[in-house]
This record gives C-alpha cells, structure tokens and sequence, in this order.
C-alpha cells in the first residue's frame, strides 16, 4: 500500500519530496566521499544517502514511503522536546563572589568582587521551596537536579557540604567548581557520595591556562587544577569544562591528550560565550578554529582507538545524540528554545530567579524571587518567556538551516548582548555547522559509539532505521 500523507488537509499524496504533502529532505553535503545527509529541518529527521542514489530518493521510493509513516511521531516527539518538558534541574548560586577574575566570566566583576554568600538557613529554605515545587510538577520518584554554581560556589563551602548533607535524599547534586577551594576534605565529601563535580581549565600547561583563569592579583590556578585531576583519578562523575578561545585553540590537540592522560572521564570544549566583552576579546573565527577543533575530535576517536579508553567530548556527544536521538541529549543548549527557563533554571545568592545562570547578572531577564514570588510566578514571567518563545525559525538565517534542530543556534544569553536581542544568532554558526557535519560522517563511517557515552542510549526506543540508501 502505497503510505499516504497526514500531515495537511491539502489534496496532495506527497508523492515526491520537496512539494505539496511531499516529505521535506534538504540534501547537504556532509563532506563524505561516498554520502550526502538528507535532512527535514522541521523534524530532525535525516538520512544518508549515497550520492549517486539523491535523485531516486528524491522521486519517492521506501524512505518516502517509511519517513511519511512517521512522520507525525516525530512531529510530536520535536513538539514534546521543544515544548512538553517539565522544568528538573536547578543551577544554584550559593554566592555572588569568585577568587577569580577569569577574563570572559559572564558576571559582573563588582558582583562577583563585592556580593554576598547565600547564609545557611536561608539555602536551606531556598532547597526547601525548590523540593516542594519539584514535589508539585514532577512525578514522585524523580529525583531532579541541584548544580551548584558559580561565581565560585565553594567559597561558601559549608553551606553547600550542609545542604548536599541533608537533600541528598531527595536531590542529586552536581558542584561546578574552579578547584582553587578544592580542599582533600571537600573532595573526599564529594567523591564519597558521588555527587557531580564539575571542574574548569583551559590548557594543558600554565602558560595557555593561566592566560584565561587567573585571580585579582594575576596567579593563575593550572597547578592545583592540575593536582586534582590527579587526585580525581578513578572518580566517574566527573567533567573538566574546558573554554575554547583564541588563547588556546591551537592547543586544543594537545589539550584532549593532556585530558586524556589524566584519565579525565568527560570534558567539554565551550566555544567562549560572549555575554561581556572581555570574552569577545579572546573569540577565535569560526573558520580558522574549526579546523582545530574538528582536528581534537579526531583525536580523541584515536586515542579511544589505541586505548580502549574514552575521552568523550560532551558538548559534541551531544550533537551526535540529537542526530541518533533527540530525546536522548543530556545538554540543552543545541535546540530552541533552549533549556534556559523550561527545562530548567537558576536561582542567584539573594534568591533572584533567572531562566539560565548566563543571565544573572542582567537585571532585565530576573523572572521573580523564589522567596518572595516562587517558582511559578518566575516561570509565568516575560522574561522566562520570552526565553521559550525564542524559537531557531525566527531567528535569522537559522530559519531556513537544515542544521537548526541539532545546533539550536546557541546562545540567547549571548546573542541578547551580542546582538542586541533574544532572537537573533549567537556568536558561532560555522563551528556548529561543521560539528553537525562531522556527526554525520561519523555515523557514515559507523564510528559514532567512538564518541559517545558507554551506553548512551540504555534508555532509547529506536523509532526509525532508515539505515543509509
Ligand atoms: S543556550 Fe545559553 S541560556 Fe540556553 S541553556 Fe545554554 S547556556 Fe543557558
Ligand atoms: S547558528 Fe548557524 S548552524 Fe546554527 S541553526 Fe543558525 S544558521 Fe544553522
């Protein structure tokens, strides 16, 4: 039987690709000797098809048959991604203040220098709030997420060991550190009872890392970062952030080795966000970072090759899911809206809500206070809504993109001061461009699990084989 459309009223069968009922497929070269991607851009559907073959697929044929079967389903599965999730994860600034004055921070440096630790008794109260919203809006049993973050969160360490203390029943907890207050007490604390951590640095030596994260007096902090990566050996739930500029993208090889050496689980390479213009200063161009980039990849693909050891590269992980399956991605930046004030959220040291850490710091975009309004009157707010209303199709050129729905045209934080509106691109486009590229070349070459997560996808139903034509 020959599949039928049900995606219009229109009186069209969608016999053929590219009109009327037809199946949207953008062809797009994914620099591959053999394979072009095929892409829906409203769906993330795609396929790869050999080059020689576009022209049948285009006329119809089984993929046309199949993708229009299911076609709905993914419809509704990009609907409930983009729009359906309920809000589980929090990042929680326990104080305003950081001992270092990293050159792209995006918060203000008077902030940070001269803010306020978040007392006590009042995170426990915050913790308290936030677990009687969770226990409103989320199934019981759902355990949502707690990240503590900066400024530097450990500068209230007490507070925040107290507080992992006595919610660790209910919340998992994530600690996002810069290790200069990474004591062998705190980190044992941490490592006994699994709770993330997550820990920042830039180079493989401390003439490129230091040259980004520094204190007030200059002193850079790659020592001690680097003697906790030692200590950390073994530990899983752990990541090293690494910010990617033009300080150190000529190292990025030698950084993922150095990673890799170091036996770091997870890492990811943050092109820098450009919210303050310290960052811009240090942005590398696209088209001579991607190359290096791409070339880090590679890398890290050998080194699982030569050592039966992974080195995943998290943020690109998560591009390579968001092609494999998109309800499976770990991160929320690579789709719009993004997770920022959907997903989930950030509560500042004086309980000021915001959609996304990114945004404290910017007045405007405080959505209410968690102890004076809630979580629900920030949620309702303009400023958290217009955070979900920022959708890739009105932002120009992502718009017309194939990639859209696997780049998600990052970051609105960054793009509001860049650009001077939510709905505008963020700072980088052809490093996505190419990461979505490379994606699928890996998936052409079957070297997809070289990238990924060990059993990234326990938890995926697979809805669709179309295999490669
Ligand atoms: S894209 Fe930017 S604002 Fe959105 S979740 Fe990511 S960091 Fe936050
Ligand atoms: S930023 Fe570039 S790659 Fe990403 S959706 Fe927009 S146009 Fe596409």
């Amino acid at each position: 039987m020959e599949a039928s459309a049900t995606y219009s009223a229109a009186a069209s069968r969608g016999a053929r690709a590219n009109s009327g009922n037809g199946p949207t497929f953008t062809p797009v070269d994914i620099g591959h000797d053999g394979y072009l991607g095929l892409v829906d851009p409203a769906t993330a559907f795609w396929s790869l098809v050999r080059k020689d073959r576009l022209t049948d697929v285009l006329a119809g044929g089984p993929l046309r048959d199949a993708y229009l079967q299911k076609r709905d389903g993914f419809r509704r599965e990009m609907e409930k991604l983009r729009f359906g999730l309920a809000a589980s994860a929090v990042y929680f600034n326990p104080t305003d203040r950081c001992d270092l004055d990293c050159r792209y921070c995006y918060i203000p440096k008077e902030t940070r220098r001269g803010g306020a630790h978040m007392p006590r008794e009042r995170m426990f109260a915050a913790l308290e709030a936030l677990q009687a919203y969770f226990e409103r809006t989320l199934d019981s049993g759902a355990a949502p997420q707690i990240i503590f973050h900066g400024a530097e969160p450990l500068l209230n360490k007490e507070a925040v060991l107290a507080a992992i203390d006595h919610f660790g029943g209910y919340f998992r907890f994530g600690v996002q550190t810069n290790g200069a207050n990474l004591d062998p007490e705190t980190l044992s604390f941490i490592t006994s009872r699994g709770v993330g951590l997550g820990l920042s640095l830039d180079g493989a030596t401390a003439a490129t890392a230091d040259r980004t994260r520094r204190t007030w007096g200059g002193a850079g902090v790659f020592g001690k970062v680097d003697a906790l990566l030692e200590s950390l050996r073994g530990y899983h739930n752990y990541n090293v952030i690494c910010t990617v500029s033009s300080e150190n993208m000529g190292e990025l090889t030698a950084i993922v080795e150095y990673f890799h050496a170091k036996q770091v689980p997870v890492c990811m390479l943050n092109p820098v966000r450009l919210t303050m213009p310290g960052a811009r200063e240090i942005k590398p161009a696209d088209h001579e970072l991607v190359p290096l980039y791409l070339a880090a990849l590679d890398r890290t693909r050998q080194l699982y090759r030569d050592t039966g050891r992974k080195l995943v590269v998290a943020n690109f992980a998560n591009v390579l899911v968001s092609i494999l399956a998109p309800m499976a991605r770990r991160l929320m930046c690579d789709i719009t809206p993004c997770g920022g004030g959907r997903a989930f959220f950030a509560v500042a040291a004086n309980g000021d809500l915001f959609p996304c850490s990114e945004f404290v710091g910017v007045p405007r975009y405080k959505g209410g206070n968690l102890f004076a309004d809630g979580v629900e009157a920030a949620m309702a707010s303009a400023p958290f809504a217009a955070m979900r209303e920022r959708l890739a199709e009105r932002i120009e050129p992502c718009r017309d993109c194939a990639l859209r729905h696997f780049c998600g045209a990052p970051c609105p934080a960054e793009a509001d001061q860049l650009n001077g509106g939510l709905n505008t691109p963020g700072g980088f486009c052809e490093l996505y461009e190419e990461q979505v590229r490379y994606a699928l070349r890996a998936v052409a070459d079957g070297a997809e699990n070289d990238f990924l997560w060990d059993k990234w996808d326990a938890d995926t139903v697979t809805t669709f084989q179309a295999g490669a034509l």
